[in-house]
């Protein structure tokens, strides 16, 4: 089918010629996932700047891994998915992400999240095999993890005990 091999040709220049690769300063938080079943691996880091409303963006996500080609090409493809995004909108683009993963190959469900997820629609196909669903969603776990500790260390809990004044 002739959108299968274009989705697998955009994947594999992902593969190729990964976008944003490199691990980079500043950042405030870091991350190592694995992918035990498949032995993907993935160290992010997220560095957060704010937008006009002062909301905390991703100005960087930096990254080294190795592992398979979809593990590889999809933190690629995230990259340029994510750059840029409030932390809300890039999570919401992880949970369309995570939609396509859940489709089971149907073509509908790409069809629809095209706009939202770019070269990232490209991992349709994968949604047919789960033991390969892992490897896609490895990268967007990081990022969730990373994004969440890097929103900690922005805004240090309050703290505990002693006066509340
Ligand atoms: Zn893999």
């Amino acid at each position: 089918m002739q959108l299968e091999s274009m989705y697998q040709e955009i994947i594999l220049d992902h593969y190729k010629n990964p976008h944003g690769r490199g691990l980079r300063e500043p950042f405030e938080a870091e991350v190592h996932h694995v992918n035990p079943t498949c032995g993907d691996e993935v160290t992010l880091r997220v560095h957060l700047g704010k937008d006009a409303a002062g909301d905390p963006v991703l100005s960087d996500v930096s990254y080294e891994g190795m592992g398979c080609s979809i593990s590889q090409a999809s933190v690629s493809a995230m990259y340029d998915l994510v750059i840029g995004k409030s932390v809300p909108q890039a999570l919401e683009t992880g949970d369309h992400f995570m939609t396509l993963m859940q489709a089971k190959g149907d073509p509908s469900v790409a069809e629809k999240l095209e706009d939202e997820l770019e070269d990232a629609v490209a991992f349709a196909g994968v949604s047919k095999y789960p033991a390969r669903i892992k490897c896609a969603l490895m990268s967007w776990m990081a990022l969730k993890d990373a994004s969440a500790r890097a929103l900690s260390s922005a805004h240090p809990a309050a703290p505990t005990g002693g006066s509340t004044a």
